[in-house]
């Protein structure tokens, strides 16, 4: 067992270069093979072949989801959050071409929560003085720079987290923003921020929609007499007479 064996990749059989090799847990993967597993999964090393094999299939079989999918909404810049409203599934990319990119499908109803995670940098300004050194100015500056983080938490076999930034550089500016006072925000600041929230309302009510349709299928059929306006009637969804509107619980 040399340092320099000849290392073959367990699901395509290839030889693996010198710097090519992809650990598992019970084997190795080429780069290329490694290349296909879904963007937001990051448990490689802990997975076996066998789990890895299964992955591979899932991703192939995506492929014919990925043609099946219609942009019908795009929020985001760099990395985008497509939505097809009709079939009510949706990606994250950044790719132009998303039959090769081949991202992962997912269904609205498998989102569990979805935030905007903002995150702060602030580092002190300093000024050459008469000696060239750089000194502290009186009284102290700063400079702060911050960068949209996007946590989309979802119910899925491979990753339960999609994480992206919205902005390509951070943006830097000299006061503090506050994340709770919109009016004082920085308009670049803003526009971020305005992206970061359209996404959390919008997969947030997407998903709470498909709950609330279970939910209503899944209410009994029972009729009751309204109070209200004295018909037979069955609750609709949110519990009212479904011909005068009047609450029935
Ligand atoms: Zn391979
Ligand atoms: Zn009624």
């Amino acid at each position: 067992m040399g340092l320099f064996d000849k290392k073959y990749c367990d699901i395509c059989g290839a030889k693996i270069g010198l710097l090519g090799n992809r650990k598992l847990e019970d084997g190795n993967l080429c780069k290329d093979c490694a290349a296909k597993l879904s963007p937001f999964f990051s448990e490689r090393r802990a997975s076996t072949v066998n789990e890895i094999r299964e992955q591979l299939s899932y991703r192939e079989a995506n492929r014919e989801e990925v043609a099946r999918f219609h942009a019908t909404r795009s929020l985001g810049r760099n990395t985008k959050v497509l939505l097809d409203e009709d079939a009510r599934r949706f990606v994250v990319t950044s790719a132009r071409d998303l039959v090769q990119a081949n991202p992962d499908v997912l269904d609205y109803s498998q989102v569990t929560g979805v935030e905007l995670d903002i995150n702060e940098n602030k580092s002190e300004q300093k000024v050459k003085n008469a000696q060239g050194q750089m000194v502290s100015y009186v009284p102290p500056r700063y400079e702060y720079s911050y960068d949209f983080n996007m946590v989309i938490r979802v119910n899925h076999p491979y990753f339960d987290t999609i994480r992206f930034r919205l902005n390509s550089s951070s943006v830097k500016t000299p006061r503090m923003v506050s994340s709770n006072v919109v009016g004082m925000m920085p308009q670049e600041y803003r526009e971020y921020y305005d992206i970061g929230k359209d996404i959390e309302a919008t997969l947030t009510s997407a998903r709470q929609e498909i709950r609330d349709e279970v939910k209503a299928a899944a209410a009994p059929k029972i009729a009751v007499k309204c109070p209200h306006c004295g018909a037979s009637t069955i609750p609709d969804a949110s519990g009212c007479c479904e011909y005068c509107g009047g609450p029935l619980a």
